[in-house]
């Protein structure tokens, strides 16, 4: 068995691949490997020598998706993953995985074990409290899209980074999922919770102002090079423990509006808030989501502004009031996109398991409906909503 040509490895097939490729275990010891994936595109491997108490993982790449061979998707993802997770170690050190190894032969991403830390989402549903959390990502965020931008960066080395992170075929999955089939029956794989069909059909499909609005905002997502943004910066992609909060996937990572990534967070946030709420959580996790919101908000926009001051280079970014006119835009974006995504997660292909998994029909319904409720007005109002509170109360008075 070689590695010089490419082919789909079984979990058997990895252990001599990091025999082969990597140092990171002894030669003589005994390996076990399990594929413990569970997205829509990518094979994740991990690879154990329980003897020394060490392990890694293993991401590859086919070229269809996972899930479906409907979706052909050219390998270059996990070079941007690999690429993306590495500068976002350099921006923002400790907050995702480090990477051992990018092969572009066997288009694979070997990295860090996260295993001690659980998927955000998951934790989230078990309604655990991680007191940190709006701390590292609002830094993450602020680090990732700040720091990769022209008001920061040389913009020469600027726009190298645009051109190394092209990213067609990914984006093409997010102009669809969230930009377009949301808004209408035109795929017929919206796939609506049936006792929510006809209040979508009327309050979203058949919103004219509402549909309007989306098309500005897709067309804006997709010529804005703002910042090198994450692309996929749901509760899937957040592993949290106690102390610890990293980020992984970056595969849709290109240049993009930076309130892409903040509404993503934003809105994650807000589907587990609206699940609590219907399911009569416990009172401290619903306060600590609710500090959380308005802390992603308030915490981005501070340190924004501190980071702004240390380290932007452009001349006339200088300009006094220019930094608070920059983040107003950054935040209309934000409040733009967390609507788009609570739309696209209910009225859209890919839905998230905080609301699908709700037990009854009439609290799901009741959910779903609080949620697409804020969604309209952060969409509709989306440059009325500059602070964490007025972000939290959208939502509130929308239950
Ligand atoms: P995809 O791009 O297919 O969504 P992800 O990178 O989100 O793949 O990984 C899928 C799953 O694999 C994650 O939800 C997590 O359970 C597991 N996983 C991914 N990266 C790691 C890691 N570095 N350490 C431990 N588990 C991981
Ligand atoms: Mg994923
Ligand atoms: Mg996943
Ligand atoms: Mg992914």
């Amino acid at each position: 068995i070689n590695f010089n040509s490419y082919f789909l490895m079984n979990a058997e097939e990895v252990i001599p691949y990091v025999k082969a490729k990597t140092d990171f275990f002894d030669n003589e010891a005994s390996l076990s490997c399990d594929e413990i994936g569970d997205g829509n595109l990518n094979y994740v491997f991990r690879v154990r020598d329980e003897q020394a108490g060490k392990s890694l993982i293993v991401k590859q790449a086919g070229d269809t998706a996972r899930i479906s061979d409907e979706f052909k998707l050219s390998t270059n993802r996990i070079r941007i993953e690999s690429n993306v997770l590495r500068l976002e170690g350099e921006l923002a050190p400790g907050l995702v995985p480090d990477v051992y190894l990018y092969d572009d032969v066997m288009n694979c991403c070997v990295m860090e074990d996260l295993s001690d830390h659980t998927i955000l989402r998951t934790a989230l549903n078990e309604g655990r409290i991680f007191p940190k959390l709006a701390d590292d990502l609002t830094t993450f965020m602020v680090n990732t899209l700040l720091l990769t931008s022209d008001v920061v960066m040389e913009h020469k080395a600027k726009k190298a980074l645009v051109q190394d992170y092209i990213n067609p075929e990914l984006c093409e999955i997010s102009e669809d999922l969230v930009y377009s089939e949301p808004f209408t029956d035109h795929n017929s794989r919206n796939d609506l919770f049936p006792s929510n069909k006809d209040w979508i059909e009327e309050n979203i499909y058949g919103d004219d102002q509402l549909r309007f609005e989306a098309a500005k905002l897709k067309f804006a997502f997709m010529t804005n090079a703002q910042a090198l943004v994450h692309g996929d910066l749901h509760s899937g992609s957040v592993f949290v423990k106690e102390d610890s909060t990293k980020v992984i996937d970056p595969e849709f990572a290109f240049y993009g509006p930076m309130g892409y990534d903040i509404g993503n967070v934003i809105a994650n946030l807000m589907f587990a808030w609206s699940r609590a709420y219907v399911t009569n959580a416990d009172e401290k996790y619903s306060e600590w989501l609710e500090q959380t919101i308005t802390d992603s908000v308030d915490l981005f926009s501070e340190k924004f502004l501190v980071s702004w001051k240390e380290n932007v280079t452009d001349i006339m970014a200088k300009e006094q009031g220019f930094d608070r006119w920059y983040l107003d835009t950054v935040l209309q974006d934000t409040a733009s996109v967390t609507g788009m995504e609570m739309i696209r997660r209910i009225a859209g292909l890919a839905k998230v398991k905080d609301l699908t998994s709700i037990a009854t029909e009439e609290q799901r319904v009741t959910a779903e409906r609080i949620c697409l409720t804020a969604a309209k007005q952060f969409v509709l109002n989306a440059a009325e909503y500059k602070t964490g509170k007025q972000f939290l109360e959208v939502l509130k008075n929308s239950a």
